[in-house]
């Protein structure tokens, strides 16, 4: 063990305050006593499925927190990423732009639409999709044809960007919207990771014209499974509620549908989880910051690692703690790993690079050298709400 990854260890155990033989989990869910009440309200009244109170108080109660006005809950975050994708018009052979850096569920879902994920780099300083990046590599790879913006090289339309605020902290939406303006790009922001986080003070999924959020077991708050998406236009959240609930036309008996939709509403008893969990967002907020801070203070004198913190535009949730190793350091990455899984922190490396995958391996990108950078220097640490009560 090198005394690299032995200081890490022991910053990390001094943070933890663990024990000998205690697993501390990535990220594990937290539940109060209103979870109970309302899944048991539920159960007495019959009202578990694709019916009932709770999907509607929800899908208010989110509105109301992110400041949109309107929120469509689905059956997942990719779920509600789809859909996102299908409201602003993405058509098959479309190309869509998003980070290399980001969960697979990002390109799914372009490849659901039957359109292709075009990869862009990242910045460093956000950990997502780099705007001044994508601006200088628009100017080389697509023409403006009229209000279309086509790939000079592959003769695609390129219709939207998906960034992805990574583990909660917000991608600089201003100059990336800038972006869109300019190439006339459907915004749509893969939210699921950044509920609770603001973006020069207004939460984020308030930019795109449709955005998704996620409520997996994994999330800052669960519905066992779970997402929506948010929007501030009317037509467009109509039209989400509609395709999310197989496109049927409302009416007392008749089964009249008007197109392709899909069956992904949230069942109400997954929806009363939710009502529970956002009353208890304020303070899962407060815990992450609080444990955010130890993490920061704590790391701040270790040689050749930086604890990531939100940049200046932003109010982050801190849903997963972050650490970077400086590029002397990078080789100790799987070591620590190693090392720190052993003793029972878990902690977990960034996603790989969505072009490393197979099915993504032909997909078209710009030069990835941050987000490769990102990937191979990046670790996870354990950040559940109840860590720092111990
Ligand atoms: C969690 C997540 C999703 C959606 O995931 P579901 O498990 O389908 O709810 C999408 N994108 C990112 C970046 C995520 O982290």
């Amino acid at each position: 063990m090198s005394p690299f990854s032995q200081k890490i260890l022991q910053t990390l155990q001094q943070v933890l305050n663990t024990i000998q033989n205690q697993v501390i989990p990535l990220h594990e869910p937290f539940f109060f006593k209103n979870e109970w009440e309302y899944i048991k309200e539920c159960l007495d009244t019959g009202w578990v499925s694709s019916a009932g109170k709770f999907v509607e108080i929800f899908e208010l109660r989110l509105a109301e927190y992110t400041g949109t006005k309107y929120a469509v809950a689905t059956v997942n975050g990719t779920a509600a990423l789809h859909v996102c994708l299908k409201l602003v018009d993405v058509q098959p052979n479309d190309e869509v732009l998003i980070p290399a850096l980001t969960f697979v569920a990002t390109a799914n879902a372009v490849t659901y639409c039957n359109a292709i994920p075009h990869f862009v780099d990242s910045n460093e300083a956000t950990l997502g999709l780099c705007p001044e990046k994508l601006k200088s590599y628009l100017k080389d790879i697509a023409d403006l044809q009229g209000k279309q913006c086509v790939n000079r090289f592959t003769q695609r339309r390129v219709k939207a960007v998906v960034p992805m605020h990574t583990f909660g902290h917000p991608v600089d939406l201003d100059p990336l919207l800038e972006v869109c303006n300019q190439y006339h790009l459907e915004l749509v922001e893969d939210a699921a990771e950044s509920l609770g986080s603001f973006y020069k003070g207004k939460h984020t999924g308030n930019w795109g014209a449709a955005s998704a959020l996620s409520f997996n077991g994994n999330k800052i708050l669960t519905t066992g499974g779970g997402g929506a998406i948010i929007t501030n236009d009317e037509e467009i959240a109509k039209l989400a509620k509609h395709l999310t609930t197989t496109a049927k036309i409302p009416h007392r008996w008749e089964y009249v549908h008007d197109q392709i939709g899909y069956n992904y509403r949230l069942p109400n008893i997954n929806a009363a989880l939710g009502c529970a969990q956002l009353e208890q967002l304020p303070w899962f907020l407060a815990q992450k910051r609080t444990l955010a801070e130890k993490y920061q203070e704590a790391f701040e004198h270790v040689e050749g690692i930086r604890f990531f913190t939100e940049p200046g535009f932003a109010t982050s949730n801190y849903w997963l703690n972050v650490l970077i190793l400086d590029k002397y350091y990078m080789s100790e990455r799987n070591n620590l790993l190693q090392l720190t899984n052993d003793q029972g922190i878990m902690t977990r490396p960034a996603w790989n690079l969505l072009h490393h995958l197979p099915m993504f391996a032909d997909c078209p990108r710009m030069e990835l050298e941050v987000a490769e950078s990102l990937q191979q220097s990046l670790i996870n640490l354990p950040s559940s709400v109840n860590l720092i009560d111990k």
